[in-house]
């Protein structure tokens, strides 16, 4: 991934499949999709419609059953394992329950997952700087437990960015916070889109944050039941209007 812009994304025909029980359940269904580099697109959709999965495919966490997606000039479909792993290495990952490790301070969670690479010192003044950055200069040395839910999404964030990804994914990254911290949240992401490069895929079942990306593709049984464009000819920070567009 080397674009100046954050990573160019093209998917095609792609499928997953779970086997569950008797018949396979298509969690992906032949989603052919293209998204532009540097943009922050929302998946949204009802619970069980696939957005997780797509998010999984995307940044390799699962395999797909058949289909391809390009990252840049990177088909990740037919990658071997090693380069599948260094692959991954590059993707942002941010969850909806943040999956900090309770018994590391802010400091070293933001650390820990490039810390087989190098050294501790290393890692440590860019892992200060990303704090700062998202608004945590202070709290380097709390615990997880002393910090509230957006400040632990921070955190999240923050270790996200170590690994200097062009393609971030957020798996309903304010679903565990209240409306006022989840929009805080989705400004610091897209103040970090631009500052970072980046392209975000955000999956949320919350229409309101999804009416503030650029924009919004509505999964249905894996399927893309709706793809709208939300920036031709429009305040980006309009909320309100966009909202009465989307009848949200
Ligand atoms: P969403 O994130 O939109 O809620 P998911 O991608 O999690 O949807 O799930 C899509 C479908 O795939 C659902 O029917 C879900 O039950 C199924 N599914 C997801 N992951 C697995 C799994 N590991 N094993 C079996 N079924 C799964
Ligand atoms: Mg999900």
């Amino acid at each position: 991934m080397h674009t100046v812009n954050g990573a160019a994304i093209n998917i095609s025909g792609l499928v997953k499949h779970f086997r569950t029980g008797t018949a396979p359940l298509k969690a992906v269904d032949n989603v052919t999709l293209e998204i532009a580099a540097g943009s922050m697109v929302a998946l949204t959709g009802p619970s069980g419609s696939g957005k997780s999965t797509l998010l999984h495919l995307i940044g390799a966490i699962e395999q797909a059953d058949a289909g391809t997606i390009r990252i840049d000039d990177l088909k990740i479909t037919t990658l071997r394992r090693a380069a599948l792993a260094a692959y991954r290495r590059q993707v942002g990952f941010v969850f909806q329950r943040f999956h900090l490790l309770p018994a590391l301070t802010v400091l070293d969670n933001v650390i820990a997952p490039v810390l087989p690479y190098r050294t501790r010192n290393d890692h440590s003044t860019r892992a200060r700087e990303l704090l700062a950055e998202v608004g945590l200069t202070g709290r380097e040395r709390a615990l997880p437990a002393q910090l509230s839910g957006g400040q632990q999404q921070r955190v999240a964030i923050a270790r996200a960015l170590m690994a200097k990804p062009r393609l971030l994914l957020a798996d309903e990254p304010t679903g565990n916070l209240d409306s006022t911290t989840g929009n805080q949240i989705l400004d610091l992401l897209l103040r970090l889109r631009d500052e970072h490069q980046m392209t975000i895929i955000l999956a949320t079942h919350d229409q309101r944050i999804a009416a503030r990306s650029d924009r919004l593709i509505r999964l249905t049984d894996g399927r893309i039941a709706d793809d709208l464009d939300l920036t031709d000819g429009e305040d980006p920070t309009d909320t309100l209007s966009r909202a009465t567009r989307l009848r949200l």
